[in-house]
């Protein structure tokens, strides 16, 4: 097939600017590289697993093993270390060679988590207004008892600047950024993300270096059922939390009226630190092992919710290429690498320990993909490779597109945390670009759980997984740097 997507919008385009082509021989066909890396069998080959996928749910199966019996996993955890082996033992029995890399993790200690208004515009005489909060990573705990404090609102970090440490400090300030959700309704619920969650990781620095006494972040995902969603923040001198989407917005609303102060218990801290694993499971190559495409999601969750969407799903989409590639007894030439990877969440050492331990062989690296923004409906990919790599990847989009994943949507920077290292040092980057339209009101609270995934969009993103996974494996020239 040489007309894919691509020839078709140019088409298309071609018409809207009232320009008609010739005739249907001046289609753009795709690149000679695509052409020559994707001969008519492998393109058989992807239909097939794509179908394969639609109609397989071992990558539910696996992801209600890890969500309801193992549970939670945070980092250091006995639940994590128990994860780490079922994957392993589960990838042996698909005939992978698996290793457990040992990762440098920091349990951490959750403790009381609790907030009052205790003064505030219009209040009942002898009455108080709780709100919902939980702590954040890297912050320093509050007394057991306590602290009061006067509140400040502050919408972004300009507004904070410009109150001054007169204004600030010896108070709690409230970081009010609302996260957009018609960013998300649109498809871009990772950038709405990144505008929101600048305060959750920021926030405690900025407000310790103006002399307040903790910093409050509005959650960063729509306020759906007022939970506070817990997170990484940098290491600050005070205490740090997020209040719900919801309490954010009473805060402000009071404080625009008048005094507000809040009473805060935080006492989450971080505990020992302990060896934690990532999976590393190679389907070795039949022609070229030592060239190494990885397909991957992260393992380890955050202790309130039991990481279905974040990111169980991306492991069990990763150990379902496998899966299915074995199970469709096919042998792709180049080394096949599933990795669940480890400490995601807390501090990305995960990370860091491949790239050290693997560093000899980054060069033979063609390929990274990742799943780490749940399980919805996949639109396709975002993808930090050149435009060469692209256009050789169009027989995927052609692929896909039957199940409406089509896109691959060029960004600067790795989409995703765990393989950002291997990007840097110029391996293709690829995250599956899920709708997101529900991942944000979840993820990070108790509700991250296995129902919030849909079985029929999980085979979705199973099927994004082993189509671009297997192609990048079996392609007869490597994707182009
Ligand atoms: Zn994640």
């Amino acid at each position: 097939m040489r007309t894919g997507i691509l020839s078709l919008v140019v088409f298309i385009s071609l018409f809207s600017f009232g320009q008609k082509p010739k005739s249907w021989a001046d289609l753009p066909v795709e690149s000679e590289l695509a052409a020559r890396s994707f001969p008519s069998q492998l393109r058989t080959q992807l239909g097939k697993l794509r179908d394969a996928a639609m109609s397989d749910d071992y990558a539910y199966q696996q992801l209600e093993h890890l969500t309801d019996s193992i549970g939670p996993r945070p980092s250091g955890s006995a639940q994590a270390d128990a994860a780490a082996h079922y994957v392993a033992d589960e990838l042996r029995k698909l005939g992978l060679e698996v290793k457990l890399e040992p990762v440098p993790v920091r349990r951490f200690v959750r403790g009381t988590e609790a907030a009052e208004l205790v003064e505030y515009p219009g209040q009942v005489p002898g009455t108080k207004q709780k709100v919902f909060v939980t702590a954040l990573l890297g912050n320093s705990p509050t007394p057991e008892a306590g602290i009061t404090a006067d509140v400040v609102v502050v919408n972004n970090f300009d507004e904070l600047k410009q109150l001054g440490r007169d204004k600030v400090s010896g108070k709690v300030v409230v970081f009010n950024e609302i996260y957009d959700g018609n960013k998300a309704a649109a498809g871009q619920a990772g950038a709405a993300y990144g505008e929101a969650v600048k305060y959750r990781a920021a926030g405690a620095t900025a407000a310790a270096s103006l002399g307040a006494v903790a910093s409050l972040v509005r959650s960063a995902g729509d306020g759906a059922f007022r939970l506070p969603h817990t997170g990484w923040s940098a290491d600050a001198p005070i205490p740090g939390g997020a209040v719900s989407a919801e309490d954010a917005g009473l805060i402000a609303r009071l404080a625009a009226k008048g005094k507000v102060r809040l009473h805060l218990t935080l006492t989450t801290q971080k505990g020992p630190e302990a060896v934690g694993y990532n999976v590393v499971g190679d389907l070795k190559g039949s022609e070229h092992p030592e060239q190494v495409v990885i397909v991957s999601g992260h393992l380890d969750s955050w202790d309130v919710g039991t990481g279905a969407i974040d990111d169980g799903a991306g492991v069990a989409v990763a150990m379902e290429t496998a899966e299915l590639i074995h199970r469709l007894n096919l042998h792709p030439k180049r080394t096949l690498r599933v990795i669940a990877w480890m400490n995601e969440e807390m501090a990305a050492t995960g990370r860091d320990a491949y790239v050290k331990d693997h560093a000899a062989e980054i060069t033979n690296h063609v390929a990274a993909i990742e799943s780490d923004l749940g399980a919805e409906h996949p639109l396709g990919f975002h993808a930090k490779m050149s435009e060469a790599a692209q256009k050789q990847l169009a027989p995927v989009q052609d692929a896909l597109l039957p199940i409406g994943a089509s896109l691959l949507m060029l960004v600067p920077a790795s989409p995703e945390t765990d393989i950002e290292p291997l990007g840097d040092k110029g391996v293709p980057a690829l995250g599956i670009w899920q709708n997101g339209l529900k991942y944000f009101t979840y993820h990070h609270t108790p509700a991250d759980t296995l129902d919030k995934v849909v079985p029929e969009e999980l085979k979705e993103n199973a099927a994004c997984m082993v189509v671009m996974g297997y192609a990048l494996a079996e392609m007869t020239e490597p994707l182009a740097k």
